[in-house]
């Protein structure tokens, strides 16, 4: 199954064929057609019993996917968006926080407890390792008392998973709130919110959830919320407390995202009909699909295996290949659409997609235009 999206032909132009795309980036990931069918839902009232089922219904799922029994928050955003909430809800002004980055979406991060003026000391790992439990164990030892953490549990510019299950208990002894971006990881990566003990956790709707870009996806733990109550920082859009208080009655403070609820709902009848655990399974098995096809291609990966993802590989770009045109030709002889490196990585490595609506004949594809381009590049 290749998913596939029409090529608009120009205004007069003889029809072209119409290509499949295998849209092989870290998101937006490609939409299942039950998805694509729920998104042409008409308009309701955002005030009305009906939003208030689907709102209900959809926030049900949701936390069986975060497996929680914590509040979930929808803001409709982006999943930087949801960082920035996470920020603004637990500190005051110069409270300090370690930020654990192993890459750019944990630099972004750090760089917006800083621009709320926090007091950040930034663990800053090389790009392509982890965030070792005994390095964070270490840290949080010698360095200053912290109020909360930060980190990445899937580093998208690098294809890492950070092991949270292993540093949750680490931040637990030094009681401070741990928060984790899991954009990209959640839902496709096993992540226990209640088990670990997170305090917020962030998602984003373009991911692993298989709808479009523009949801923000939140889970507030108790101790998140007493630190909401007493956080200083200026907060409006993006207050917790307003969003719950209106979430408790069926409704949001401001016009919520329909469009991508009616999405979600279809999405997680498809992730339930799988099951939570084959969803995990499948990931694992086609990121494992996916860095055996690119080591038969003699390539080299970028992440340390141990945490290698399963929903982003990020591979160093062969010696001599001008990446940007062998991107180019993948795309346009072969439908098939892969990223570029981020920040110094931009050219030096590219990252293959391997999340949400996937199968192994995508992979298959995508690795065998891969290896034709780069063999007659
Ligand atoms: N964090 C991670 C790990 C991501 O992968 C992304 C997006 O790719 C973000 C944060 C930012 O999300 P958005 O682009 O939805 O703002």
């Amino acid at each position: 199954m290749v998913a596939t999206a029409a090529q608009p032909a120009a205004r007069g132009a003889p029809s072209r064929r119409r290509r499949a795309i295998n849209l092989r980036i870290p998101g937006p990931t490609t939409l299942p057609p039950a998805v694509r069918r729920a998104l042409a839902g008409q308009m309701i009232n955002h005030r009305g019993p009906e939003y208030a089922a689907l709102q209900q219904e959809t926030v049900e799922g949701v936390k069986r996917v975060f497996q929680t029994k914590n509040d979930v928050l929808f803001f409709p955003g982006s999943g930087t968006g949801g960082l920035e909430a996470a920020i603004v809800n637990c500190f005051s002004p110069g409270d300090p926080v370690l930020a654990i980055t192993v890459g750019s979406f944990g630099e972004r991060w750090c760089a917006i407890a800083r621009a709320f003026g926090l007091a950040v000391d930034q663990l800053q790992i090389e790009w392509g390792k982890a965030a070792e439990p005994d390095l964070v164990r270490r840290r949080l030892r010698q360095g200053p008392p912290v109020k909360g953490v930060l980190i990445t549990h899937n580093e998208t510019s690098t294809g890492v998973t950070n092991p949270v299950g292993e540093i949750a208990p680490l931040v637990r002894e030094h009681e401070a709130l741990l928060l984790v971006d899991a954009v990209s990881s959640m839902g496709a990566i096993p992540f226990e919110t209640d088990r670990w003990g997170v305090d917020v956790a962030i998602t984003g709707s373009q991911k692993a959830w298989m709808i479009p870009p523009g949801m923000a996806m939140l889970s507030v733990s108790d101790r998140a919320w007493q630190a909401a109550e007493q956080a200083k920082l200026p907060r409006s859009y993006w207050d917790f407390r307003a969003m719950r208080r209106y979430m408790e009655r069926g409704q949001t403070p401001y016009t919520p995202a329909i469009t991508q609820m009616y999405g979600l709902r279809a999405a997680l009848k498809l992730i339930f009909e799988e099951g939570l655990e084959n969803v995990f399974r499948r990931h694992h098995a086609i990121g494992e699909q996916t860095r055996r096809g690119l080591r038969r291609l003699g390539l080299q990966l970028a992440a340390d295996p141990r945490y290698f993802s399963d929903t982003v590989t990020a591979v160093v770009s062969p010696p001599g290949a001008d990446m940007s045109l062998v991107r180019k030709r993948l795309r346009e002889e072969y439908g098939v659409v892969i990223a570029s490196g981020q920040d110094h990585w931009r050219d030096t490595h590219f990252r293959i997609g391997h999340l949400g609506y996937v199968r192994p004949a995508e992979i298959a594809q995508a690795l065998r235009a891969l290896g034709e381009v780069l063999g007659s590049h």
